[in-house]
């Protein structure tokens, strides 16, 4: 049976992504080796690096400003590193506190320096983006989650500052454009609408770095990573070469801007047929809503198994909310397309015709 994987991560990737990864662990671009054999100081790999980063810098419309990296250890890891090599001990950074993700960026950002939490909408179980605060002037830098995975809001529009931006993207990169000149630096698990887990993407403006007086070890410094172009030590190879290939996917289907419009539609119609049915209720602020990970809630908990079962019955796979905020969340990220979400649209009007 054809499964529908709305999981938010590790997640569903193009068709063809699959299949020529597949084929690259076999024969590896007819080179007779796998990709999972093949030196990370081949002359082979180094392309795929330089590809990969050409890609990210063209799909976001990156300046020569920035700087393009991939490394391992996840988002999480760069909830420490951004401060670590960005903020000094006396200097401060100003946080918003939009659910689970913020929160553990900053609480490992407070080991490095000063954290002011300016914003958070914890008061009403993280269901909007907090949008009245001014972001004080003197800050190094403000730390953002522009999508919470968990909760599915989105921040759609970004608030007045000079400050430099530091963005966890991890859950809606290449899901839209960005106004680049706003970031001094982006992160990215790549397990979402990247790649594949094991990579990360980290993207930095090049003024942000060498500022701070502490010493780094050689690892966590991301100066060492540009130095050596992404391989200072044994990169994620078959990470980033998945993430390679579902860059090159996207844009075969136009990149950036027709993810944008098709994320739009996609979520556009779950989002009506929640407003419309009335089994569903959307869970957070219609305005904050996020286009990549669409959340709700059965309006009689006591069916929350049957609809489950239902979801199961038509192959819908991972609609369950996360585990610390229940309910249900179909994640729609680039490589969703379009019929399955209408799968999931079927089962939710047909629930309403039996139980609503
Ligand atoms: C998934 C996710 C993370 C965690 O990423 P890891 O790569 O597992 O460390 C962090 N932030 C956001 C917004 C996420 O969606």
């Amino acid at each position: 049976m054809k499964k529908h994987n709305f999981c938010s991560g590790p997640s569903i990737l193009p068709q063809v992504v699959f299949e020529q990864a597949a084929q690259a662990v076999l024969n590896w671009n007819d080179s007779g080796l796998s990709i999972l054999e093949i030196s990370h100081r081949s002359q082979g790999f180094v392309d795929i690096v330089d590809e990969a980063v050409a890609l990210v810098k063209e799909h976001l419309q990156l300046t020569d400003d920035y700087e393009v990296i991939f490394l391992s250890g996840g988002a999480t890891s760069q909830f420490f590193m951004t401060a670590m090599n960005f903020l000094d001990k006396e200097e401060t950074a100003a946080y918003v506190d939009t659910g689970i993700w913020s929160a553990k960026a900053i609480k490992e950002a407070a080991a490095f320096g000063n954290i002011s939490k300016i914003a958070s909408s914890e008061d009403k179980g993280f269901s909007y983006i907090p949008k009245s605060y001014s972001v004080p002037t003197d800050a190094k830098y403000l730390h953002l989650t522009s999508n919470n995975t968990i909760y599915g809001t989105q921040i759609h529009q970004l608030p007045e500052t000079d400050v430099p931006i530091i963005a966890d993207m991890s859950s809606d990169i290449f899901s839209r454009p960005i106004e680049v000149e706003r970031y001094g630096a982006i992160y990215a698990g790549a397990q979402k609408n990247t790649g594949t887990a094991g990579a990360t993407l980290v993207i930095i403006r090049k003024d942000m770095l060498g500022k701070v007086n502490r010493k780094i070890p050689t690892m966590l410094d991301y100066t060492k990573h540009i130095a050596k172009n992404s391989a200072l030590n044994t990169p994620p190879v078959f990470p980033i070469y998945v993430s390679l290939l579902n860059l090159r996917w996207l844009k075969s289907q136009g990149g950036v801007p027709a993810m944008k419009t098709l994320s739009e539609q996609k979520a556009g119609a779950l989002y009506a047929e929640i407003d419309r049915n009335s089994c569903f209720i959307g869970k957070v602020a219609v305005e904050d809503r996020s286009l990549m990970n669409i959340t709700f809630l059965l309006s009689n908990p006591d069916l929350n198994d049957k609809f489950g079962a239902a979801c199961d019955a038509a192959g819908i796979v991972a609609v369950k909310g996360h585990r610390l905020v229940g309910g249900f969340r179909a994640s729609i990220y680039n490589g969703m397309p379009m019929e399955s979400v209408q799968v999931l649209i079927e089962v939710m009007q047909e629930f309403e015709k039996e139980n609503g």
